[in-house]
């Protein structure tokens, strides 16, 4: 099965580039960082505490994420469940 959704994709930058965006606002804690690519918002992982990049996905249901750690590059479609390439137009905006 292909992912229909990153094509339509034109990532935007990042909304809060120092970390996920509700976690800075609330003052928690996240391990690592989803940039979302349709949007901007950054959330953090399944594996913090708040989950921020599912939940934003839930609320938003902008399907694709991309890995926002340093030198990772691998992206993710929540709807499919299915790891995706990094879209070329997205590369700018990884760290
Ligand atoms: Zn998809
Ligand atoms: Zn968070
Ligand atoms: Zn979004």
């Amino acid at each position: 099965m292909s992912c229909p959704h990153a094509r339509d994709i034109a990532p935007v930058p990042p909304r809060t580039p120092k970390g996920c965006e509700e976690c800075l606002k609330t003052g928690s804690r996240w391990l690592h960082l989803r940039l979302c690519l349709t949007c901007g918002h950054v959330g953090c992982c399944d594996s913090s505490p708040n989950q921020h990049a599912t939940k934003h996905f839930r609320h938003a249901g902008h399907p694709v994420v991309a890995s926002f750690e340093p030198g990772e590059r691998w992206a993710w479609c929540y709807a499919d469940e299915q790891d995706l390439p990094v879209p070329d137009a997205a590369e700018p905006y990884l760290r």
